[in-house]
Protein backbone atom coordinates (compact mmCIF):
# COMPACT_ATOMS: atom_id res chain seq x y z
CA UNK A 1 0.00 0.00 0.00
CA UNK A 2 2.79 2.22 1.49
CA UNK A 3 4.55 1.59 -1.94
CA UNK A 4 1.92 2.70 -4.19
CA UNK A 5 1.23 6.19 -2.21
CA UNK A 6 2.29 9.27 -3.76
CA UNK A 7 5.07 10.75 -1.46
CA UNK A 8 4.03 13.93 0.24
CA UNK A 9 6.31 16.56 1.07
CA UNK A 10 5.67 19.64 3.25
CA UNK A 11 6.91 23.39 2.07
CA UNK A 12 7.45 25.91 4.90
CA UNK A 13 7.89 29.24 3.22
CA UNK A 14 6.92 32.64 4.22
CA UNK A 15 7.30 34.28 1.15
CA UNK A 16 4.70 33.41 -0.96
CA UNK A 17 6.56 33.44 -4.27
CA UNK A 18 9.43 31.52 -2.85
CA UNK A 19 6.50 29.16 -1.98
CA UNK A 20 4.99 29.18 -5.30
CA UNK A 21 8.65 27.84 -6.94
CA UNK A 22 8.92 25.48 -4.54
CA UNK A 23 5.22 23.85 -5.03
CA UNK A 24 5.83 23.85 -8.79
CA UNK A 25 9.57 22.58 -8.21
CA UNK A 26 8.22 19.73 -6.25
CA UNK A 27 4.88 18.99 -8.21
CA UNK A 28 7.13 18.71 -11.45
CA UNK A 29 8.97 15.75 -9.62
CA UNK A 30 5.88 13.75 -8.95
CA UNK A 31 5.45 14.43 -5.77
CA UNK A 32 2.34 16.12 -3.98
CA UNK A 33 2.66 19.18 -1.82
CA UNK A 34 1.28 20.54 1.29
CA UNK A 35 1.96 23.98 2.26
CA UNK A 36 2.65 26.24 5.60
CA UNK A 37 3.74 29.88 5.86
CA UNK A 38 5.10 29.70 8.97
CA UNK A 39 6.26 27.38 11.92
CA UNK A 40 3.24 27.14 14.09
CA UNK A 41 1.34 26.33 10.90
CA UNK A 42 4.31 23.68 10.03
CA UNK A 43 3.57 21.99 13.21
CA UNK A 44 -0.23 22.14 12.97
CA UNK A 45 -0.15 20.64 9.77
CA UNK A 46 2.91 18.29 9.88
CA UNK A 47 1.65 16.57 13.09
CA UNK A 48 -1.78 16.28 10.88
CA UNK A 49 -0.48 14.82 7.46
CA UNK A 50 2.39 13.58 8.72
CA UNK A 51 4.75 14.01 5.45
CA UNK A 52 7.04 12.15 3.96
CA UNK A 53 10.04 15.35 3.48
CA UNK A 54 9.72 18.78 5.30
CA UNK A 55 11.72 21.31 3.24
CA UNK A 56 11.61 24.38 6.20
CA UNK A 57 12.69 27.63 5.93
CA UNK A 58 14.42 29.17 8.54
CA UNK A 59 13.97 33.06 8.48
CA UNK A 60 10.29 32.94 9.22
CA UNK A 61 7.92 35.64 11.64
CA UNK A 62 7.09 34.56 15.26
CA UNK A 63 8.05 30.78 15.16
CA UNK A 64 11.24 30.33 12.76
CA UNK A 65 12.45 27.09 11.31
CA UNK A 66 14.58 26.32 14.21
CA UNK A 67 12.07 26.41 16.70
CA UNK A 68 9.54 24.62 14.27
CA UNK A 69 12.28 21.59 13.78
CA UNK A 70 13.24 21.79 17.33
CA UNK A 71 8.90 21.07 18.35
CA UNK A 72 8.76 18.55 15.57
CA UNK A 73 11.65 16.41 16.73
CA UNK A 74 9.97 16.15 20.12
CA UNK A 75 6.86 15.60 18.84
CA UNK A 76 6.01 11.53 18.83
CA UNK A 77 4.19 12.09 14.84
CA UNK A 78 6.90 13.80 13.87
CA UNK A 79 10.45 12.93 14.97
CA UNK A 80 11.36 10.61 12.32
CA UNK A 81 10.08 12.65 9.17
CA UNK A 82 13.22 14.23 7.60
CA UNK A 83 13.65 17.76 7.79
CA UNK A 84 15.63 19.81 5.35
CA UNK A 85 16.45 23.53 6.15
CA UNK A 86 16.08 25.65 2.84
CA UNK A 87 17.69 28.54 3.83
CA UNK A 88 19.58 31.68 2.60
CA UNK A 89 21.72 31.98 5.89
CA UNK A 90 25.35 30.56 5.45
CA UNK A 91 27.27 31.12 8.76
CA UNK A 92 28.88 28.38 9.88
CA UNK A 93 26.83 29.14 13.40
CA UNK A 94 23.57 29.58 11.80
CA UNK A 95 23.53 26.11 9.95
CA UNK A 96 25.50 23.59 13.22
CA UNK A 97 21.80 25.26 14.56
CA UNK A 98 19.87 24.05 12.27
CA UNK A 99 21.75 20.39 12.88
CA UNK A 100 21.63 20.56 16.46
CA UNK A 101 17.88 21.74 16.57
CA UNK A 102 17.03 18.59 14.27
CA UNK A 103 17.27 18.99 10.61
CA UNK A 104 18.78 16.24 8.86
CA UNK A 105 20.44 18.14 5.93
CA UNK A 106 20.55 21.96 4.34
CA UNK A 107 19.92 23.58 1.33
CA UNK A 108 21.23 27.12 0.49
CA UNK A 109 18.88 29.76 -1.56
CA UNK A 110 19.27 30.16 -4.09
CA UNK A 111 19.58 26.85 -5.04
CA UNK A 112 18.24 25.47 -8.57
CA UNK A 113 16.10 22.67 -9.75
CA UNK A 114 18.60 20.08 -10.33
CA UNK A 115 20.02 20.91 -6.43
CA UNK A 116 16.34 20.57 -5.14
CA UNK A 117 15.84 17.64 -6.96
CA UNK A 118 18.75 15.38 -5.94
CA UNK A 119 18.50 16.55 -2.10
CA UNK A 120 14.92 15.69 -2.12
CA UNK A 121 15.45 12.57 -4.10
CA UNK A 122 18.43 11.65 -0.92
CA UNK A 123 15.42 11.42 1.15
CA UNK A 124 12.10 10.51 -0.48
CA UNK A 125 12.95 7.84 -2.84
MG1 LIG B 1 11.69 33.31 5.22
Amino acid sequence: METAETKKVLIVEDHPDLRNILRRQIERMGLMVIQAKNGAEAIEIAVREKPHLILMDIMMPDVDGWEAARTLRSHPETQHVPIVAVTALFRESDLKRCFEDGCADYIVKPFNFEQLRQKVEEYIL
